[in-house]
């Protein structure tokens, strides 16, 4: 079966989404660089977004959740099958502590949402580009906070589109790890359970962070945050900086000179150069000190 005829089906049952054929991802991911989905679904409702993953399932076309781009490196050769994005479904619902986002809201927004509310608790996602399903997959956290300390739920399909509801402990969410990565499940909800704050001292928290985040990130050019998971008791920017691989890269793709952990596209770096420039880093790494860094970033796609 074509790309042809599955956008022929899908454009059937897709009414208030879109359906596009041979987009090209760079437009969708935080490095600003890669090839093109075949096929790039954005369901405008939940029912719609069942239903395609229901078409991917009985059709056996492959599917790939893409968030909002901020982890995913896309190969220069596109993506075969359906990339679904979800984008449109970006509800945030806010009653007393309980807050619920659709997976396609950005964290961020959930963040703002919530503190313009006097909730607390999610002050640590306020500069994290990631969507709520993103967040969830990735159990997204940074300065001491991270997704597990206040998620209560979340709703996901499995890969034959069953819906379920999955409480916090089986999520399984560990350091950057969770049961929807791991069985392949894909989330079209979340609920998070705050708890009242004082604004002043969430103003404050989330005043500093931002600054911290500034003055420390490479935020001028476009990356996918941190490229590696830290190694047990050592922080992989550090041993990066000290292998003196800071502003080396392969092409447009450089190791930033303001923060050893992200690899930025400099000028136009291909999605190969931005990989040769992880592959630099890995191998080094490992010369000088027998640390094998593994990969917070996904990388997917063909050559
Ligand atoms: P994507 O990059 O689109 O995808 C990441 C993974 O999640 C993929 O495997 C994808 O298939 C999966 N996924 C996406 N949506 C869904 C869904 N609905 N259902 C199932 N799976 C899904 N991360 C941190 O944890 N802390 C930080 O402080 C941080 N800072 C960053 C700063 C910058 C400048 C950048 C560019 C990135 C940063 N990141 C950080 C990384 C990133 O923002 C997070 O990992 C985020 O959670 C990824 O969300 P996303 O929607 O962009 O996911």
């Amino acid at each position: 079966m074509s790309k042809h005829q599955w956008i022929t089906d899908l454009r059937k049952e897709i009414i208030q989404g879109d359906i596009l054929i041979d987009e090209p991802l760079c437009n969708y991911t935080m490095t600003k660089l890669g090839g093109c989905a075949d096929v790039l679904a954005m369901p405008g409702t939940m029912e719609e977004a069942e239903a395609i993953v229901r078409y991917a399932h009985q059709h056996e076309i492959p599917l790939l959740l893409l968030g909002n781009g901020s982890n995913m490196v896309v190969r220069d050769g596109g993506v075969r099958g359906i990339v679904l994005h979800l984008s449109k479904l970006n509800a945030i619902h806010i009653e007393g502590t309980q807050v619920h986002a659709e997976a396609g809201a950005l964290i961020i927004d959930v963040s703002r949402r919530a503190a313009s509310e006097t909730l607390t608790g999610l002050e640590f996602a306020c500069g994290i580009p990631g969507s709520i399903g993103g967040a969830m997959a990735m159990n997204a956290g940074a300065y001491g906070g991270e997704i597990k300390d206040v998620i209560k739920q979340a709703t996901v399909l499995t890969k034959s589109g069953e819906r379920l509801v999955l409480s916090k402990d089986e999520l399984e969410l560990g350091y950057r790890q969770s049961i929807i990565a791991k069985k392949g499940y894909y989330v079209l909800s979340a609920d998070f359970e705050l708890a009242p704050g004082s604004q002043e001292e969430i103003d404050a928290k989330v005043a500093d962070l931002t600054f911290q985040r500034e003055s420390k990130q490479p935020l001028e050019y476009p990356s996918a945050g941190s490229v590696f998971k830290r190694p047990p008791g050592k922080f992989a920017g550090k041993l990066i900086q000290d292998s003196g691989l800071q502003g080396k890269g392969h092409g447009g793709a450089e190791v930033s000179l303001k923060h050893a952990g992200f690899i930025i596209n400099k000028n136009n770096a291909t999605a190969t150069d931005y990989i040769r420039t992880i592959d630099m880093v890995k191998e080094e790494v490992k010369k000088r000190f027998g640390i094998e860094l593994e990969l917070e970033v996904k990388i997917v796609g063909e050559e």
